[in-house]
């Protein structure tokens, strides 16, 4: 008589010996790992053992996706987190105590700069921001209290380059823990570590997962207590990342060196195409000898200027709004990095909190956009956004 519950219905069971191997990477949705006995696990716990317990805490999806972009940015032990903004705040909660300051680049990501001015000082961690173009704004800004220095290479939406090498001298001489966050420049074109940064984060979410289906963050730190400090503000604050967006960011990542080049090359080309259209006002693209930081941009990161092209036409929303119902095919999203090309606006998402004259002074107006240079035929973006042009 058969069972009415069979011995092998409720037991997990092991995939079948092969001789062959899978390809693929596999995906390990599992939440817990079982030990042998209490034994093997106070030695994982106490790191005698390798072994992985809970997800929250690892999982092998994301150990394989961490070594990729440990290898990248040429460190070892980074963290996968939930969203870049995870590994932002793991990062800030992970090193700094009450009482503590932090200095911010002023054009940080949006979330960012929200973290510093909204959430820190309910922490009672107070920040100033200051000009990362500038290393002597940066310094002016260090007080008794300053712990940290957290940038980007090149801001969000105008692509100002900043003065890495002048800010990393300014974090050694005082000792602060330099923060550069690489999501736009990507190790392919700057690689933190080896120019005096401390703590490199990444929002996985954009150019290096780069289809847009995943959503991830990664930090990495040189000196083992920060490391341990940051992976223990991950664990308890929930930070960490699923194996499902693991799995797909590491299948994006396998492309990335591919995607990026192509993509670059393709924004170069696109910036000089868009310079030479009617109705443009300026062309930002740190390639281009008339960008504001171009020799700056050459020194640090050239030829490796990247993907992300932004320009100005005259006009109003009006304008703003016939310039993307023309070009459909570059899909109008407030994101960057995916395999195709985005065009976002600043005025109507990152900088829609400031008033138009805030967002004047830091040259965004409603005829501002952003670009995210995908792998496309470049003919076919230049058909594209003359198109657009043509609609104003
Ligand atoms: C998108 C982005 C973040 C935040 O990443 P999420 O994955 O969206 O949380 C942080 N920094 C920069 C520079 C970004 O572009």
């Amino acid at each position: 008589m058969t069972k009415d519950v069979p011995d092998n219905l409720v037991r997990r069971t092991a995939f079948p010996e092969s001789v062959s191997r899978a390809v693929a990477t596999p995906l390990q949705p599992s939440v817990v790992y079982a030990s042998p006995d209490p034994d093997t696990l106070d030695a994982q716990y106490e790191g005698s053992e390798f072994g992985y317990t809970y997800s929250r805490e690892g999982h092998p999806n994301a150990s394989v996706l961490a070594a990729k972009i440990d290898a990248l940015e040429g460190c070892e032990g980074g963290f996968i987190t939930s969203t870049g903004m995870s590994a932002v705040t793991a990062t800030l909660l992970g090193l700094l105590q009450q009482g503590d300051h932090v200095i911010g680049g002023n054009q940080l990501y949006g979330r960012s700069l929200r973290m510093m001015t909204s959430e820190l000082p309910r922490f009672g961690i107070s920040h100033t921001l200051a000009d990362p173009t500038d290393a002597a704004a940066i310094e002016k800004a260090i007080t008794a209290q300053t712990k940290m220095i957290l940038v980007e290479v090149v801001s969000n939406p105008t692509l100002r380059v900043a003065d890495m090498n002048g800010i990393a001298q300014v974090a050694k001489a005082h000792g602060l823990i330099l923060v550069v966050d690489n999501t736009f420049t990507t190790p392919r074109g700057y690689q933190p570590f080896a120019h005096g940064a401390d703590v490199v984060i990444h929002s996985i979410t954009k150019l290096l997962a780069g289809h847009s289906d995943a959503m991830l963050g990664y930090v990495a730190a040189r000196d083992p207590a920060h490391r341990a400090a940051i992976e223990g503000t991950i664990i308890t604050l929930g930070l960490s990342g699923s194996p499902y967006d693991c799995w797909m960011a590491e299948r994006g990542l396998m492309s990335f060196h591919l995607r990026y080049d192509r993509a670059e090359e393709n924004a170069a080309a696109l910036a000089d195409h868009i310079a030479g259209l009617k109705g443009v006002k300026r062309v930002l693209y740190p390639g281009r000898p008339d960008h504001p930081d171009h020799n700056r941009a050459g020194a640090l990161l050239g030829p490796r200027f990247g993907n992300m092209v932004s320009f100005e036409v005259e006009g109003t929303r009006a304008a703003a709004n016939a310039l993307t119902r023309a070009m459909p095919n570059m899909a109008f999203a407030p994101t960057l990095g995916d395999i195709g090309t985005t065009v976002s606006h600043a005025a109507s998402s990152s900088h829609r909190g400031l008033t138009p004259q805030a967002r004047a002074a830091l040259g965004m107006s409603e005829g501002f956009f952003r670009v995210s240079v995908g792998v496309e035929d470049i003919e076919l973006l230049k058909t594209e956004f003359s198109k657009g042009f043509e609609a104003l």
